[in-house]
């Protein structure tokens, strides 16, 4: 598996560190009362487990299942939402939590869909924003790292459902995503 990488981008120790610091503004952000965090499967499993654990506060804890990619390394352009029932979040403050911010669109269709559904305010965090012109305007309160726009795996990320378990955030090999 190591010999699929191109270059690791962010080192694990480098993640650990930020981490304390987004916890830090989260905690600042949100005094006081319980908190919904809301993570956005797969990709943000990763992430979410090590950040909810820098946050000694009341907290409750919601899956979604979404889908955008279908195996390539762009968007399909559309955002499938694979439960069979919204979590209840009305009137609740709720923090979405994603691995990349990307086009836009699945924060964007989802942060929607949460207010539908009475959520009393709706932040976003993200671990990766990429650099460039988002195709749904929308923005998270809370971002990780900015990178170029290139295709990354680790941390959560997968290409074709791998990697999600590199400890790093790291770009594939151009033969692995050619093969
Ligand atoms: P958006 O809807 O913002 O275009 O894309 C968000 C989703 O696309 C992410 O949750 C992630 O699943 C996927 N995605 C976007 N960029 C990358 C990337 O560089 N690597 C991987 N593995 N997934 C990505
Ligand atoms: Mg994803």
């Amino acid at each position: 598996m190591e010999g699929d990488f191109e270059r690791v981008l962010i080192s694990g120790d480098a993640i650990a560190a930020r981490l304390d610091e987004l916890a830090h503004e989260i905690q600042r952000d949100y005094p006081r009362g319980p908190i919904t965090v809301v993570v956005l499967m797969k990709g943000a499993l990763v992430f979410a487990a090590d950040l909810m654990r820098r946050l000694p506060r009341l907290l409750e804890l919601e899956c979604l299942n979404v889908a955008s990619y279908h195996g390539a390394t762009t968007s399909s352009g559309t955002v499938e939402f694979l439960d069979a029932r919204m979590p209840d979040v009305r009137g609740r403050r709720v923090l979405v939590l994603d691995d990349i911010l990307d086009t836009g669109r699945t924060l964007g269709a989802v942060v929607g869909a949460l207010r539908g559904e009475g959520a009393e305010e709706v932040r976003c965090g993200v671990m990766l924003a990429k650099e460039r012109v988002r195709e749904h305007d929308i923005r998270a309160e809370y971002v990780g790292f900015r990178i170029e726009d290139e295709f990354v795996v680790g941390y959560g990320l997968d290409y074709r459902g791998r990697y999600r378990n590199l400890p790093y955030i790291a770009t594939l090999r151009r033969e692995v995503v050619d093969a």
